[in-house]
């Protein structure tokens, strides 16, 4: 009998993990839209053809890289972010895994180019098949683009997958909101098949609640601030007459980063308590910033489950703080301020 166990090679094995980080352009979408913003671009543009399936490409200006750097970035676990298991517990940046850009090299064609501004030229590389075809100097501004082609052209049946492009769009521009939503200093362009879909410059959170989500929430909404040596909430909820039938305003992001939380959720809803329609959503847009060692946000790839150690505390705060809002502005309506 032969020995019959073998290691497989290391793009099979990418194309297997790249299942648990890429299922469909938006979520390469959000991958690299967070590494632009860990980079510290302060304009990132977001550029699609056939909703991503064709092509998905994030130009930033921020730090760029290295020439090695643009070669190891799409090794799997390569990252500048973490270096032992405790920084997860002091992480202030978006990624962390080191798996997105190689899970994206896996399962579609990749163009990186890319510059510091220390550096003379830039570096081009062309990736497929998770092996570099080709590498090269390139003339190229302060900040990188990564461009993803094809996507699963190599894994016909994860293609197959793919919804319409209508569908597939709309699972885009969830993930662009979200990441737009939470870095308003931070300008962010969306162009679908040559036309601007968003156009959204640097202000105050306020601004970037109204450009997108509708004007007609200018004056629908209520300040939230409470800071407190374990945690601050800050953001807006919306005013009980503004709310909608329909979800999808309501957002909780923890340290900047998108959660879901049904049990957070409720403890919004029981603050407006007898002020809302029934069978109606408010508006919320709510920043949670606690000490990093108080969440685990190593449960999911995609990182939109985080663990509190106290999450009943939590659900307290939020709900005091909720409740504390929309009182002063029954109190006084006129109240207003931005962020
Ligand atoms: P992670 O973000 O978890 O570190 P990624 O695979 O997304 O892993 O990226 C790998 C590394 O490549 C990052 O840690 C970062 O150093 C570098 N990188 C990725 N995107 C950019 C970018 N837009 N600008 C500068 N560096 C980048
Ligand atoms: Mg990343």
């Amino acid at each position: 009998m032969t020995d019959i166990i073998h290691l497989l090679p290391d793009n099979i094995a990418n194309q297997i993990a790249a299942g648990e980080v890429i299922q469909r352009p938006a979520s390469a979408v959000k991958e690299l839209l967070e590494n632009a913003v860990d980079a510290g671009a302060t304009e990132i543009q977001l550029i699609l053809k056939d909703a991503g399936k064709e092509l998905v490409q994030v130009i930033d200006n921020g730090s760029g890289m290295s020439e090695t750097d643009a070669r190891l970035c799409f090794e799997r676990h390569a990252t500048s972010k973490i270096r032992s298991i405790e920084d997860l517990f002091s992480i202030r940046t978006m990624g962390f895994r080191g798996e997105a850009l190689a899970s994206i090299a896996a399962v579609a064609q990749v163009e990186l180019k890319t510059r510091r501004a220390e550096d003379a030229v830039g570096t081009y590389i062309e990736i497929e098949n998770s092996a570099v075809r080709k590498q090269e100097p390139v003339q190229w501004q302060t900040g990188t683009s990564i461009s993803m082609k094809n996507l699963f052209f190599n894994v016909p049946a994860r293609r197959n997958f793919l919804k319409s492009n209508a569908a597939e769009m709309r699972h885009v521009v969830d993930e662009f909101i979200r990441v737009a939503m939470s870095f308003p200093q931070l300008q962010f362009t969306l162009t679908h098949n040559g036309a601007q879909l968003f156009y959204l410059e640097k202000g105050s959170l306020k601004q970037r609640i109204v450009s997108i989500l509708g004007q007609h929430y200018n004056s629908k909404l209520v300040a939230v601030k409470e800071m407190t040596d374990y945690m601050n909430v800050y953001g807006f909820v919306g005013k009980p007459d503004a709310a909608k039938k329909t979800r999808g305003d309501q957002f909780f992001f923890v340290n900047n980063r998108f959660i879901r939380s049904p049990y957070l959720h409720h403890a919004v809803m029981t603050a407006y308590a007898e002020m809302l329609p029934s069978d109606s959503y408010p508006l919320y847009v709510l920043f949670i910033e606690v000490n990093p060692e108080h969440v685990d946000i190593n449960v999911h790839p995609t990182k939109q489950e985080i663990k509190f150690d106290d999450e009943k505390v939590l659900y307290a705060f939020i709900q005091a703080t909720i409740k504390h809002s929309l009182a002063q502005f029954n109190v006084s309506p006129t109240l207003d301020f931005d962020l």
